[in-house]
């Protein structure tokens, strides 16, 4: 009788390193799944599943004359939940997740680990909110809509508020404008990078632009009525022509 082989376990530097580079989330494409907690109850617990891209027999999905050499091969090792590790080795399916495949999703998954967790202090940016009354409307600029529309940047602890919604004139919009920039970004000896966002009335938005100046490292967003968010398009500005004076 044939003895039948075991998978040959997998050293632990090989699973710490697949955990790291994973981010403990599941590599297959649009899962993403968070390997270290229960689903339901929160509890910590290790989900994960450590799949091969090439099996590590040479009879098994994907299967080839490297088997044996890739079986503990962390280039051939993908952490996956348990429902997609059952689907790339599941005969019905299996031919619709070649190696290359396989190798696309592990490689796009951990490039992109390495890109958010790599995320320091440097993507910090301060928010500017400034909002009048639009025909008696005030309309609110929401905090996850903001944190949306900023990506990969993300908002610092407390944001710069300009609220316009009781002035009557465009003489105190003005003067409020300027006490705010002073106040909060003038006088900041902190070199910050901004994001502005306004639901303010054209002229205001006008002389928020003028007070910051050109000095001051900013971006402004504008909402999109289509879309109902603040995120910028590819694409969106259509062309410009520049023609420099001789
Ligand atoms: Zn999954």
């Amino acid at each position: 009788m044939e003895e039948k082989k075991k998978r040959p376990a997998i050293p632990e530097n090989v699973k710490r390193e697949l955990w790291i580079k994973s981010g403990g989330r599941c590599e297959f494409r649009g899962c993403n799944k968070y390997l270290y907690k229960d689903g339901v109850t929160k509890q910590p617990r290790n989900l994960a599943n450590i799949a091969h891209i090439v099996s590590w027999t040479p009879t098994g999905p994907r299967g080839n004359q490297n088997s044996e050499k890739l079986a503990t091969d962390i280039s051939n090792l993908m952490l996956t939940c348990s429902e997609h590790n059952n689907l790339i080795d599941d005969p019905r399916y299996v031919e619709m997740y070649p190696v290359e495949l396989l190798q696309q999703y592990k490689r796009e998954h951990e490039e992109r680990i390495y890109r958010v967790t790599g995320m320091g202090q440097e993507y910090g940016v301060r928010i500017i909110k400034m909002f009048s009354k639009i025909q008696g409307q005030v309309s609110i600029i929401g905090d996850k809509a903001v944190s949306e529309a900023i990506m990969p940047y993300y908002p610092l602890e407390s944001d710069i508020i300009i609220d316009l919604t009781q002035v009557e004139d465009v003489t105190s919009a003005q003067k409020q404008i300027e006490r705010a920039v002073d106040l909060h970004i003038k006088s900041n000896s902190n070199e910050e990078s901004y994001s502005v966002f306004i639901m303010a009335k054209i002229p205001y938005a006008c002389y928020l632009g003028y007070a910051l100046g050109n000095k001051v490292k900013s971006v402004s967003h504008q909402f999109f009525r289509d879309t109902q968010d603040w995120k910028w398009r590819d694409g969106e500005f259509g062309h410009f022509y520049v023609s420099k004076p001789k």
